[in-house]
């Protein structure tokens, strides 16, 4: 544990000081993420938006708020998982990152993911389903095929669970998203729950039979 400790220390302070692309030079805070080191669940987002940038928190905006929604719904709160970016500074103006932005800055996730070993890895938006799906090998179609999926994947020798769903921030100018969004994170936990092996009620209690069982 002591090491795992350190070792993320280490893996945020490198974050702190990364000029590996360009966003450097824009960004006000990277935002290498948050959350408990123990989470077995992990939520991979798109990029820091204009809040994070400001705060170096990631959903910590309009979607943010959004998705403390979404946790709460499925009984989670946001200190029992853990939150980050497929890259870690933001865009100028929001853009989408670029492929040499996000092959720069992908290491650092393959290293959160390799340290926290989540059991199950949500991606929030296409961009964080299309680069999570490659690294595991899957082949991606489209969003209005894939969301709400849960599939069993493989991340440099890690064994996870992959779900998929539109980005919280898509439901925001489009309220039809939010109900699909919120019919997922359902879908969702009701599968992972499923596949823990146990029926329970609560979300709570998928994380002490995870706890109980790793
Ligand atoms: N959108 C994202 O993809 N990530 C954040 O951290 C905030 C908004
Ligand atoms: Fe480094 Fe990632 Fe920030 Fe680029 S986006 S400077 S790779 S931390």
């Amino acid at each position: 544990m002591e090491d795992i400790i350190s070792e993320y220390n280490k893996l945020v302070e490198e974050i702190s000081k990364c000029t590996k692309c360009p966003l450097h030079r824009s960004r006000r805070n990277p935002v290498p993420g948050e959350g408990s080191i123990n989470a077995e669940i992990m939520f991979v987002g798109e990029a820091p938006g204009e809040r994070e940038d400001a705060t170096g928190r990631p959903f910590v905006g309009a979607a943010g708020k959004f998705l403390d929604q979404l946790l709460a719904s499925v009984g989670l709160r946001r200190e029992e998982v853990y939150i980050t970016n497929i890259v870690k500074c933001r865009p100028p103006g929001n853009r989408d990152p670029r492929e040499e932005e996000v092959n720069a800055c992908t290491p650092y996730l393959w290293r959160q993911i390799a340290l926290i070993k989540p059991k199950v890895i949500i991606a929030l938006g296409r961009h964080a389903a299309k680069v999570l799906y490659s690294k595991a090998g899957l082949k991606w179609s489209n969003m209005t095929r894939m969301h709400g999926k849960v599939v069993e994947a493989t991340i440099d020798g890690h064994n996870v669970l992959l779900a998929v769903t539109y980005h919280p921030a898509a439901a925001l100018y489009n309220p039809r998203l939010r109900d699909t969004i919120e019919e997922d994170f359902k879908n969702i936990f009701r599968e992972v729950r499923k596949d823990a092996g146990k029926e329970e009620k609560t979300t709570r209690s998928l994380l002490d039979f995870f706890k109980k069982t790793s």
